[in-house]
């Protein structure tokens, strides 16, 4: 169910930057920012809880946050060098952590398939 996701409970703690509709501004309730991989919640929850200390104006907020090519991308309504570096170091950590269950990984591509996985789930 949707309430037990752990990226929906992640998105409603922090709403203001979680749950923006990027297309009118308002809250929305099936966010583009919570598509990325289960494996990485802990990862989306520092990136965004050291985000949300950071003295930005109101209308900023993630308008994406996705796995591809086997790392993280995430997205923001507006850019700025604080938020920037938590992202590029949220990429960093991405590229090592698996995308199904959060362990130490690996990325490594398959036939242009791009995946970053533990040897379990390798
Ligand atoms: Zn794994």
């Amino acid at each position: 169910m949707l309430e037990d996701d752990p990226r929906w409970i992640l998105a409603k703690k922090y709403p203001n930057l979680l749950m923006v509709n990027p297309v009118t501004g308002k809250m929305g309730d099936y966010p583009l920012s919570s598509q990325y991989p289960l494996g990485w919640v802990k990862i989306i929850e520092d990136l965004v809880s050291k985000a949300s200390l950071i003295p930005v104006p109101e209308q900023v907020f993630f308008t994406q946050i996705k796995e591809k090519f086997g790392t993280l991308r995430a997205y923001t309504s507006y850019s700025y060098k604080e938020l920037d570096f938590l992202i590029k170091e949220a990429v960093d950590k991405s590229s090592q952590t698996c995308e199904d269950c959060g362990k130490s990984a690996r990325l490594s591509e398959k036939d242009t398939w791009y995946a970053t996985l533990c040897a379990e789930h390798e």
